[in-house]
């Protein structure tokens, strides 16, 4: 079967084509920023922005010095932290809240020259650092509160749980959504007392070295927040050899090396996977508001999004009502990577993942699957652009049914019920994210149970459950260890330590007392204990 491409008209302006050379931000806001980090001893990388081809950053890189002198004021920046006053910790990030509000601008600029997406899409990441900083400004002190717990023998034994930063925290955090991933993870460990050895992809260093700049205004001490530069594969294993936990996000294959090398270290981690999300439309769902949702479940930041939709499952007695308004909405999605709001999804940020985006195409078509709608790169707009592609009559032995695009590109699948929906959207090793539609939440939310996956969005896609950060988030399987958000996204950077204190008598025999009246006596008075309450 061929491939059967919709004609549609020109979808918005195409950005200005630059030479290579050009700047695509301010040479002095650059260099500031650059200055920041911790870099300098190895060869430097140039980055370009994906859209336009415009040349972004000249961009030190760290070597094994940089990164031991990196480690080295943060842990005695981290000594005096930790001793500071908790509130005093929650100000910095009561104020990074206000500031990262107030100067939006800037930051969406660079976020969207760095990553190629639609300023919609950036000004996600600026509403997930301010929401992650007011509830750990908040919160901070609740989750970090001492305990008394119960003695081993009430009245004679007292025993107090506290909790201390574990030191020095190292974030490594991806491209895609590089100011959430790289700040909103680091804020939790930063009030927790600890400091903070961030590496940002170089494609999106400026990103996160803005909201170090940002930081350093809102108080947080020199030196405790320290931003290293390099390729995973360069300066992942030294800054792992030195940390005390390790926060990564990315790909499920890199997590594995992670987690190996966290364990063989015997310092925790947090891995935040890969994903391949389903979406359900049940057969009592409203087919437009659906539509509307899978619109923004799948196609944010052109797919480069690990809880973004790439399956759905769409019940027949709604299907071509669904169909119809899904693609009528994917049809009217604006192309482009204006500095504005007028454009509604961008380019794809690296030449790799366009290659991964075609190859899934180009596979599924030759197996058999017809294109609804785009299947097309778009170079006459930027080299990496893609439009936004729906496939039907996709099969098991199509790369794209099982493996994570990361992409445009999502495949459509009828199903004829709950049972069959689920057991579909549960075959895969993934985890992470899904959504069900219905006009009945409670139907939603049983339907929600049964699925295998970290969070599940009834009636929206994935803002529901990513936002709403008092709950955790992370993923199940292949889709990664440990949470972000919640308690379980701040706890995590602290160990427990128990101080117990014994009074009056030793919990030994008394002078004079055989073992064997010793252990009498403490079965008596554990047999006494039984019915004790332990909260
Ligand atoms: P990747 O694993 O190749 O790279 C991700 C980051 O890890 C990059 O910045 C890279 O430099 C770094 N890295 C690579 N090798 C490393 C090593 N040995 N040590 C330390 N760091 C190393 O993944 P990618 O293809 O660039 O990113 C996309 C993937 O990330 C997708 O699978 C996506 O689902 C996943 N992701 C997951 C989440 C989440 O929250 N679950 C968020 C964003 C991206």
């Amino acid at each position: 079967m061929t491939a059967t491409v919709r004609e549609r008209p020109e979808r918005g302006p195409a950005p200005r084509r630059r030479a290579a050379t050009d700047r695509a931000l301010p040479a002095d806001r650059v260099a500031a920023l650059v200055a920041r980090a911790a870099a300098g001893g190895a060869e430097p990388v140039t980055t370009h922005a994906p859209a336009t081809g415009a040349l972004v950053a000249d961009l030190p890189q760290s070597s094994p010095a940089d990164i031991d002198a990196a480690f080295e004021r943060a842990r005695a920046a981290q000594q005096q932290w930790a001793r500071r006053p908790l509130a005093e910790r929650v100000r910095v990030l009561a104020r990074l809240h206000d500031l990262v509000l107030a100067r939006q601008r800037e930051i969406l600029d660079i976020l969207q020259t760095e990553t190629g997406k639609a300023r919609a899409h950036a000004f996600e990441e600026v509403a997930d650092v301010a929401i992650n900083a007011r509830y750990y400004a908040r919160t901070a002190k609740h989750h970090l509160r001492s305990h008394d717990r119960m003695g081993v023998l009430p009245g004679l034994t007292t025993a107090h749980e506290a909790r201390r930063p574990v030191g020095v925290v190292v974030v490594i955090s991806p491209w895609n959504y590089p100011l959430a991933l790289s700040v909103s993870d680091a804020l939790p460990a930063l009030v927790a007392g600890n400091a903070v050895v961030s590496r940002p992809d170089n494609q999106t260093a400026l990103t996160t070295l803005w909201a170090h700049e940002l930081a350093e205004e809102a108080g947080l001490p020199a030196d405790l927040w320290q931003v290293v530069l390099g390729r995973g594969r360069d300066v992942g294993a030294p800054l792992i050899e030195r940390a005390d936990f390790v926060d990564y996000t990315g790909s499920t294959a890199t997590g594995r090396d992670i987690a190996a090398q966290a364990s063989a270290r015997l310092i925790g981690c947090s891995l935040e996977l890969g994903g391949k999300n389903p979406m359900l439309v049940l057969a009592d769902a409203d087919p437009r508001k659906a539509a509307d949702g899978a619109v923004r479940a799948c196609y944010s930041s052109a797919g480069q999004l690990c809880e973004s939709m790439e399956r759905l499952y769409v019940h027949t007695d709604v299907y071509d009502e669904f169909v119809e308004a899904f693609l009528e909405r994917v049809e009217r999605i604006r192309l482009g990577a204006e500095l504005s709001y007028d454009s509604d999804m961008g380019s794809l940020t690296f030449a790799r993942q366009l290659d991964t985006v075609v190859t899934h195409v180009e596979d599924a078509v030759a197996k058999g699957a017809t294109v609804l709608a785009g299947g097309r790169a778009r170079p006459d707009l930027g080299p990496y652009f893609y439009e936004p592609t729906v496939l039907t009559d996709v099969t098991a032995d199509m790369l794209v049914h099982r493996e994570e695009t990361f992409g445009p590109v999502v495949s459509l699948y009828r199903v004829d019920t709950d049972d069959e929906a689920v057991t579909q959207a549960n075959d895969t090793a993934y985890g992470l994210n899904a959504s069900v539609w219905t006009r009945d939440v409670g139907h939603g939310r049983r339907v929600a149970e049964r699925i295998r996956a970290g969070a599940v969005n009834v009636n929206e896609g994935y803002t529901a459950a990513w936002a709403s950060v008092q709950a955790p988030s992370g993923g199940l399987g292949d889709s990664g260890l440990g949470r972000r958000h919640g308690a379980e996204g701040i706890l995590k950077y602290t160990n427990t330590q128990t101080v117990a204190v014994q009074r009056l008598l030793p919990i030994a025999p008394l002078p004079g007392m055989s073992d064997a009246v010793w252990a009498r006596t403490m079965t008596a008075a554990l047999w006494a204990f039984r019915r004790v309450g332990i909260k």
